[in-house]
């Protein structure tokens, strides 16, 4: 059989992109994934235990985008949640993003907004030029809170200083001067009540789609057709690497089921300046599910593994481009997504590419008979 479209991935960019050809121009799609499972990198699901786990490390949904949430609303009820993290500093559990009660608990302050704006003001480098990971933050806090907060955590994150990391890594973290915790501030944050895996199904159900879990596109069997494609693993593979390996950073998830039923204050907590793991998530806070024990991630960064971050620096955007001019010049294949364009794109971010790739299919081909007919 041929289909209209293989769909190379089962994560929010080939779900996004299946479901939307299938049910609004009736094609017909088969969708792989070399993963046992579908739902990409935010894959949850009940472990041994009976605790709900994203086997990728955490996933809070969070968008300032009313197209996008309402999409994702057809195939899923939402539970509220505002994620918020604390950060162990100097011995102490505060809040990061880094706001008054931060200052006010680290260096045993009782400053108001106006006074920790003024303890800013006298430590950060107002006049700096901004270009990398390391100016955003002290060009916001000064060095001292830069080392303390970012400087660790990046390294280990990324394997590189943050000075070697353009800017808008550590800008995806604000500086506050009022209490706010809540480490996003979007207008739409909240969970996919029954879990993402279950919003990927329904997402998938869809009559016109066919879904393949644990077979590398490249391994489909003979005699399988499809008209074109949509790519959504990494860019570099699906040209064998023809211009070298594109960097993308790795983690390793180390998931442990404790016999207690909380362990720590909030849904995340970072350790920016102690231990090899960045950050350690306990998922029943993301999820609100009763149980009596819980289960913890642990997330320690590597350069080996499976690609999960693309890491934005000039000389990996001049590679990206090398690879993005060959996928332009393929009539054939659409690219998309976090890994197959290179962006350190959120989850909404991604559904919105998907649904802008198909709102231009649908502006050209409503453009055809027109080309056709002054031809
Ligand atoms: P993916 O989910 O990576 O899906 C691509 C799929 O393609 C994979 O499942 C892969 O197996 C498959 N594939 C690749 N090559 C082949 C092949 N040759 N054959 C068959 N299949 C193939 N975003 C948020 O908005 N909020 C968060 O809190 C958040 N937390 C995150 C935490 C971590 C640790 C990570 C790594 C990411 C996080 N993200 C978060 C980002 C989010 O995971 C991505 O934006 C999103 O999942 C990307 O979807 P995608 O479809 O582009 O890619
Ligand atoms: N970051 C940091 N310290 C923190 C939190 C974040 O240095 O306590 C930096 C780090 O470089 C990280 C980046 O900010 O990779 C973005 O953080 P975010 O929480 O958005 O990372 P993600 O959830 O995408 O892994």
């Amino acid at each position: 059989m041929t289909f209209d479209w293989l769909v190379v991935g089962a994560g929010f960019a080939g779900a996004t992109f299946a479901e939307r050809v299938a049910s609004t121009r009736n094609e017909t799609v088969l969708v792989v994934d070399r993963r046992p499972h579908i739902g990409g990198n935010a894959y949850d699901h009940f472990n041994a235990d009976g605790v709900l786990t994203h086997l990728y490390g955490p996933h809070i949904f969070h968008t300032n985008s009313d197209t996008v949430a309402a999409y994702l609303s057809r195939f899923t009820a939402w539970r509220p949640y505002e994620h918020r993290v604390r950060a162990v500093v100097d011995g102490k559990l505060v809040p990061i993003p880094i706001n008054l009660d931060t200052i006010n608990m680290l260096y045993g302050l009782d400053l108001d907004e106006a006074g920790v704006a003024a303890f800013f003001e006298a430590r950060r480098d107002a006049g700096r030029e901004i270009r990398t990971s390391e100016d955003v933050v002290v060009a916001a806090v000064g060095q001292e809170l830069y080392e303390k907060f970012f400087r660790g955590y990046t390294r280990k994150q990324w394997g590189l200083d943050p000075s070697e990391l353009d800017k808008s890594v550590t800008a995806r973290v604000p500086v506050r001067t009022n209490r706010d915790d809540r480490y996003f501030t979007d207008s739409f944050q909240a969970m996919p009540r029954d879990g993402y895996t279950q919003m990927f199904a329904r997402m998938l159900g869809h009559p016109n789609i066919e879904v393949r879990t644990g077979l590398d596109w490249r391994d489909l069997p003979p005699g399988t057709g499809w008209r074109r494609m949509l790519f959504t693993g990494a860019i570099d593979e699906f040209f064998d690497h023809r211009f070298g390996k594109l960097p993308y950073r790795s983690l390793r998830f180390e998931h442990r089921t404790l016999d207690t039923a909380q362990v720590q204050p909030v849904g995340v907590v970072n350790y920016p300046m102690t231990q090899a793991y960045t950050r350690i998530t306990e998922y029943k806070h993301l999820t609100g599910q009763i149980h009596p024990k819980t289960t913890i991630t642990l997330e320690y960064p590597s350069a080996e593994g499976d690609p999960y971050y693309p890491i934005p620096r000039p000389a990996n955007a001049a590679l990206y481009k090398a690879y993005e001019a060959l996928a332009d010049a393929r009539d054939d294949v659409v690219f998309a997504g976090r890994l197959a364009t290179y962006r350190y794109y959120n989850m909404d971010q991604v559904v919105a590419q998907a649904l802008a790739i198909v709102a231009r299919l649908d502006a050209r081909a409503r453009q055809r008979p027109a080309t056709t007919a002054s031809s």
